[in-house]
This record gives C-alpha cells, structure tokens and sequence, in this order.
C-alpha cells in the first residue's frame, strides 16, 4: 500500500513517515519545504533502510497532485502540510486560508477525480475554542476561532463533514492533537524551529544549550496548579503512530475525528523543572506578561481514541524532554 503524505517533510511528517516505512508501507512525500529540510528524509531513509519518493511541489498546485495520483497508486492520504504559526496567522490570513483552506480544497479535488477517499487530516486542540470545557471531548462543538490558524483548521473539518454527509466513497480521520513536543530516540529526527522558535519546548531546549539566554514564562498568575499555563504535551512518537494507527481504520466510511493527547496536563514550570531534572542542565527562566490569546489551560479526553483505534500515549514526559535534548545536542543548529 502506498501513502501519499503531504508535508512529510516537517517535524510531525517525517516522524509519521518514518513510523509508516517502518510498518511497511510505501510512502510519496509532497512537501514544498517552505518549513523544512529535506535532510529530514534522507535520515528517516536511512534510518528506516528504505527508500521513499520524495515530490517538491506545493498542496495548492493541482496539476502537481494530478501528476502524483496518475504515476504513484495511491491507497491513502495523510494531509499534513500546512502553515502554522499560531501569530503569524494573525498577520497574513490571506497566506492561512489560502494555503491551509486553499491547499485542503484542491487537495480533496484531485484525490476525488484520482478515486482516492481515504484520508487523514491534521486537525488541533484549537478548533475547541477558548470556552470549551477541559478535558476536551470530541462531541463538543468547534468553539470560536481565536486566529486564522484555529479558523482554517475549523474550516477545513466543516468543509470535510458537508463532503462526507453527500459523497460516501469518503472515509475520513480528523485528528485533532494536543501539543507535540520531543524526537525520535535516536536524536537523529527533530523539531527544527525557523529563526525565533514560536513553542515552549524548542526554546527550552535552546536555552538549555545555550543558544538562548533566558526562556521567558509567558504569565504566572493563571488559575493553574503553579499560576503557569497547562498544556496536554505528547511525544511526537506517539503522535506518528497515531497516524497509522488512524490509517489502518480508514475501512470504513463515514468521517471521525479523534483527540491524540495524554489526558495529563502539565504546567510551563513544571515542564521546565523536568527538563532540568531529567537531562542535568541549566534552563535561566524568568516570569514574563502573559501572551496575547494563551488559553489558561487545556488538555484532551483520548478515551475515544483509546476505545475505537486502541491508540494512547505511551511515551511519558521524561522520555519528551529526555529525546528533545537528545535531538537538540546532537543538532545543535538543527538539520545542516
Ligand atoms: P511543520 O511546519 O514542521 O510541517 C509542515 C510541513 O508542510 C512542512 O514540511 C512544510 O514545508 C510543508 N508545507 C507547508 N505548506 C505547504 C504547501 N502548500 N505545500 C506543500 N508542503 C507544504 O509543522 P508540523 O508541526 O509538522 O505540523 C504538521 C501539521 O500538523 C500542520 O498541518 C499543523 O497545522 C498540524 N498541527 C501541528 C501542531 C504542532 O504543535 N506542531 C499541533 C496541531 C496541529
Ligand atoms: N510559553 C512560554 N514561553 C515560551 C513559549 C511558550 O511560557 O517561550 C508557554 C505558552 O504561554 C503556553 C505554553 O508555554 O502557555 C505552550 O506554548 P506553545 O506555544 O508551545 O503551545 P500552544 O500555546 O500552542 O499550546
């Protein structure tokens, strides 16, 4: 069987790649590397020991996805490429929803005129919205939107729900993950933030080596177990076997969307206390405002995932700050 995942080239991408290779699957990998290296794949070739097609091409270009679906049989789609930092979205909505809308639109339309329907789409936590309870259950409404990221995510499961409530070839997984942190085991995958890394763990660890000075901790007067805000972390190891996992339920028609997240939150202090503890370094951290549109604290429900894919994660935070700083001493400036 043969999977095409679109940007396989980036952190979540290539660690799913690497997991698909590893079950044995084929896999073509769309990526126009606006966010990554294609390193990343030579690595997960290497490390898998076998070869994968690579594409350069953008999700927005029809005739690129035409010209893949007519060379390659493809069983399945993983749609990860996207744009998606959080602020800049706030910035360039237009660049958001053409590229995550746009791309998820003309993506849909070549695998319908190829014959493909079976899909797994990169959804997120956001789309529950800031007044969502906690722990987030999957038969909660989407929420409003609080940036163009979180709006084209929304955006896309709606337009996917209206297609599966008309077309029933469709068989459609939404996962919606929670917040993706750590590396492979063997440092050799990682998460290589561009420039300013935007998230908690990449910028713990560059402080940690010292490419930074001081980790800023965006606001200690939250209603939180230690004023910090709680996030629901889970290892990207366990994210890509989730895609898989996710994968192989695509028999049925029909569109789901699961939660992939441990159920734990865990506070911005305490994940910076583990990081020190676990790997024996310094981390200088000193409190700072709080940021524009942080939610106080959010983490997931995965029973549903626990009882319809037999997915949940596995790895524990340790093992998360254990692998990123594996990963960030062995690359340093991340991938050459
Ligand atoms: P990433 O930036 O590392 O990977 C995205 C990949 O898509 C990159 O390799 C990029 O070059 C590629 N890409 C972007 N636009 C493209 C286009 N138009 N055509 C072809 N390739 C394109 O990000 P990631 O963390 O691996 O995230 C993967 C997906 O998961 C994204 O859709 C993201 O929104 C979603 N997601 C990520 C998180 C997270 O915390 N990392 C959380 C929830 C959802
Ligand atoms: N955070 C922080 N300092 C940073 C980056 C993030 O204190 O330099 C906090 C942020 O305010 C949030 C948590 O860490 O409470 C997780 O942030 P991240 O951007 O990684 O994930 P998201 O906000 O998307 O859940």
């Amino acid at each position: 069987m043969t999977i095409l995942v679109t940007g396989g080239a980036g952190y979540i991408g290539s660690h799913t790649v690497l997991t698909l290779l590893e079950a044995g699957y084929g896999v073509v990998v769309l990526d126009n590397l606006c966010n990554a290296s294609l390193e990343s794949l030579r690595r997960v070739e290497r490390m898998a020991g076998r070869e994968l097609a690579f594409v350069k091409g953008d999700v927005c270009d029809q005739a690129c996805l035409d010209a893949i679906f007519a060379e390659w049989e493809i069983t399945a789609v993983i749609h990860l490429a996207g744009l998606k930092a959080v602020e800049e979205s706030v910035q360039q909505p237009l660049d958001y929803y053409g590229n995550n809308v746009g791309g998820s639109l003309t993506l849909y339309q070549a695998m319908r005129s190829a014959g493909v329907h079976r899909l797994v789409f990169s959804s997120s936590a956001t789309v529950y919205g800031a007044e969502a309870p906690v722990p987030y259950r999957e038969d909660f409404p989407r929420g409003v939107p609080s940036s163009a990221y979180g709006a084209s995510k929304a955006m896309v499961e709606q337009m996917l729900e209206e297609l599966c409530s008309v077309e029933n070839a469709w068989s459609v997984v939404m996962l919606r993950y929670f917040n993706p942190i750590g590396a492979h085991a063997s440092g050799q995958i990682g998460e290589d933030p561009r420039g300013f890394p935007n998230n908690l763990m990449p910028y713990i660890a560059q402080v940690a080596a010292g490419r930074r000075e001081t980790l800023s901790i965006f606001g200690d007067d939250y209603p939180t177990v230690d004023g910090t805000c709680e996030r629901d972390y889970l290892h990207v190891m366990d994210l890509a076997e989730g895609h898989v996992v996710a994968m192989k339920h695509l028999d049925r028609t029909g569109i789901q969307c699961y939660n992939l997240g441990t159920g734990r939150p865990v506070s911005v202090l305490q994940m910076v206390s583990r990081f020190i503890a676990v790997n024996g370094v310094d981390v200088p951290y000193l409190m700072a405002p709080r940021r524009a549109g942080d939610l106080p604290a959010f983490w997931a429900d995965p029973t549903k995932a626990w009882n319809e894919l037999g997915w949940r994660a596995r790895r524990c935070l340790d093992s998360m700050v254990r692998d990123t700083w594996r990963w960030q001493q062995l690359n340093p400036d991340g991938y050459p």
